[in-house]
């Protein structure tokens, strides 16, 4: 069989660049904590997101923890089931109760119109998902969470280098956090971030990475281990530098995808939402199994035996598993738009080295049907 077309591809520094950067961690026998490269890693994004504060992590799971414990969140927390199954478990491993609400299909994001209909006596936050990089209604969340002093932490890790009207997506809400793994648009291989829009906070939030050590010898909270080490911050730093060229190349995937998908009934796709700056994250197809004339499933397994491997994301709903399913909020009747979305989705293989012949066998496929 030909080569398989994968879903992603991780964007990787040019490795004679990245091994002479590490002599320098070897000399300098500094490997971790807040090192020169994490130092300047920090910097950078700052000055690539136009932000004043980012604090980076090991990962983009424990950011969505350390978020929840920065905040003091308690009770319950408000959230989508239309996510990858981190942002739930972040609320859960917090002792904090999610609670589910139903989907906008224009976007995949929270619907505020279902968020004042679930807030309780316990709720206290918000946790929004920016699905496929695409901004939630950020206005809409923001009018409902100050309507009732809510905090709003919205997971960012599909949505970096996004902008609204020429702004970071990363200034809204109380918190955003983000994801450099290995399948996002910039990955230090594993990685993460805080980004947060004062300086006490970040101070609070640098405590918390490092056990919660203010000093030698004081300890101001309960805090974790999520410090990034040197050899993945210089990585990032020469990601950094290509991931402009990155995101264009999969600008051009994505114009090439909607040219070709424009003509078949019963496949729908996202086209740019005006004033915003798309990083292209993810192309996700929703198909329409009546007008279509096949099922998504059918559809996956005829790309799989094509050697495509586009991806579920996201099915199944994360209310839908054995740890959520027993809450009241995560019945299928209280999510009838995210049910329907997670039955009709196909995340196309989208990276910067995706070939146009690539693009042409995958089109093949969905136009075919074989
Ligand atoms: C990738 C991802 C995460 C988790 O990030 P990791 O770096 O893999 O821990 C969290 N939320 C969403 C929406 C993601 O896609």
């Amino acid at each position: 069989m030909a080569q398989e077309i994968t879903v992603t591809s991780p964007l990787l520094p040019d490795l004679e660049e990245f091994t002479s950067q590490l002599k320098n961690i070897w000399d300098s026998k500094w490997i971790t904590n807040n090192g020169q490269f994490h130092q300047q890693l920090e910097e950078a994004l700052c000055g690539y997101f136009k932000i004043p504060y980012i604090s980076l992590f090991t990962n983009g799971t424990l950011p969505l923890l350390t978020a929840l414990q920065a905040l003091r969140i308690s009770g319950e927390v408000i959230t989508t089931p239309y996510s990858f199954v981190a942002t739930t478990h972040s609320i859960w491993w917090n002792g904090i109760k999610p609670v589910f609400v139903d989907i906008d299909p224009s976007n995949c994001g929270i619907n505020p119109d279902c968020i004042e209909a679930a807030i309780t006596p316990r709720t206290t936050a918000i946790m929004p998902v920016h699905c496929y990089g695409k901004p939630c209604d950020i206005e809409g969340i923001q009018e409902v969470a100050d309507k009732y002093g809510l905090k709003v932490i919205y997971d960012a890790a599909h949505a970096f280098g996004v902008e609204v009207n020429g702004r970071s997506i990363l200034e809204f809400g109380d918190l955003s956090t983000l994801s450099f793994h290995a399948t996002k648009v910039f990955n230090t291989i594993e990685g993460g971030a805080l980004v947060m829009h004062d300086s006490s906070t970040k101070r609070r939030v640098d405590y918390l990475k490092n056990f919660g050590f203010e000093s030698e010898t004081e300890v101001i909270a309960p805090g974790i281990n999520s410090k990034m080490d040197e050899v993945r911050a210089v990585y990032g730093l020469l990601n950094l530098r290509q991931v402009d060229s990155a995101i264009e190349a999969r600008r051009q995937v994505a114009i090439k995808y909607r040219e070709e998908l424009g003509d078949i009934p019963g496949i729908r796709y996202f086209e740019d939402m005006p004033g915003v700056k798309h990083n292209y994250s993810y192309f996700p197809i929703f198909v329409d199994a009546a007008v279509y004339g096949m099922s998504r499933d059918e559809l996956y397994g005829k790309m799989k035996e094509k050697g495509i491997l586009g991806r579920r994301y996201f099915y199944p709903l994360i209310s839908s598993f054995s740890t959520y399913r027993g809450l009241p909020s995560a019945r299928p009747e209280n999510l009838p738009q995210a049910t329907k979305i997670a039955n009709e989705v196909i995340c196309l293989p989208m990276h910067h080295q995706l070939s146009d012949s690539d693009v042409a066998k995958v089109i093949d496929v969905i136009r075919n049907k074989e």
